[in-house]
């Protein structure tokens, strides 16, 4: 991704969001989100756009509407002569309560992200999950639980299901969680009491939850922990084996994209005629399509790895 002269921004994670481009257009809490995680001067200016507000760049009129991924996320709607195109970014088509629910948005043209695009990928229902986690905790009240989650979006939302199940003790995150739980907060969801580890003794864990990202489950921060429960919370988790692999006692699969029949219900829910995939497992869902009549076809993306979630 090479910074251009004018970004339409879709969402603050890394893969889609990157310093240096001239222009930068995108919902207000993705432009806040950026410029807190690369700096205030990350782009030479910014332009927000409210969800549903009509904006035009010559001969084309485009809109961001509501994605459900992160905070902040958006679809990105072309308008030209009447034909509508519609790019989404990541999205996820379940509530989510850290952020603006997923919009349908009727088009010609539907530009699909995949990174789920297998009949396996049938995430379970987010609370459920939760709920394993506070049970095991019952169970175990000696171990610590850490919890990993990216630092955008599936943090946040991970507290915030626990908060909605009832647990209200405070919660532990990594220091590089900080600032974006903190602009959640001020943006009205309420995660409860955030505490840090530091200083902290280990007896101090026995029973509590402690939230970092991915990165740290491995090393020197997490050996503070007694005994911890390694959970993480992602749709990878649905792969029992790389959950094994990469040390997690407790997968739990809660994802920030669509699985594989919010995709197919998507899809059709647009009235599309005509769908690129991109962005994960293309043949699948382009398939899918053709099998029921859609003109379908895979869009490649350079220098891709699995899609983090
Ligand atoms: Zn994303
Ligand atoms: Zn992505």
């Amino acid at each position: 991704m090479k910074p251009s002269r004018l970004a339409i921004i879709t969402h603050g994670h890394a893969d889609h969001a990157r310093p240096g481009h001239d222009h930068v257009i995108a919902t207000p809490d993705t432009i806040e989100i950026i410029k807190r995680r690369y700096g205030e001067n990350c782009a030479k200016t910014f332009e927000a756009l409210e969800y549903g507000v009509e904006k035009k760049i010559k001969d084309v009129t485009i809109s961001l509407h509501p994605a459900g991924h992160v905070l902040g996320s958006a679809q990105v709607l072309l308008q030209y002569q009447g034909y509508r195109a519609v790019m989404t970014g990541d999205y996820k088509a379940r509530p989510d309560s850290t952020c603006a629910s997923f919009e349908v948005v009727p088009c010609d043209l539907f530009v699909t992200e995949a990174t789920f695009g297998l009949p396996v990928f049938q995430h379970p229902d987010s609370a459920d999950e939760i709920k394993k986690l506070l049970k095991a905790r019952e169970e175990q009240p000696e171990r610590a639980f850490l919890i990993g989650a990216y630092a955008l979006g599936k943090a946040q939302r991970v507290i915030k299901l626990i908060r909605e199940e009832g647990y209200d003790r405070p919660i532990y995150i990594h220091g590089a969680l900080k600032k974006l739980c903190e602009f959640y907060q001020e943006r009205g969801i309420n995660l409860g009491e955030l505490r840090s580890p530091t200083g902290l003794k280990k007896d101090d864990f026995h029973g509590e939850i402690v939230v970092g990202p991915p990165s740290a489950l491995k090393d020197q921060w997490s050996r503070r922990f007694p005994d911890p429960v390694v959970a993480y919370a992602s749709g990878w988790m649905t792969i029992k084996q790389r959950a094994r692999q990469s040390g997690v006692e407790l997968p739990l699969v809660i994802s920030d994209h669509a699985d594989w029949n919010e995709l197919t219900e998507t899809i059709k829910a647009t009235g599309a005629s005509k769908i690129w995939v991109t962005h994960g497992r293309e043949d699948a869902l382009v398939h899918y399509c053709r099998s029921i009549g859609l003109e379908a076809e895979p869009l490649y993306l350079q220098g891709r790895d699995d899609e983090e979630d």
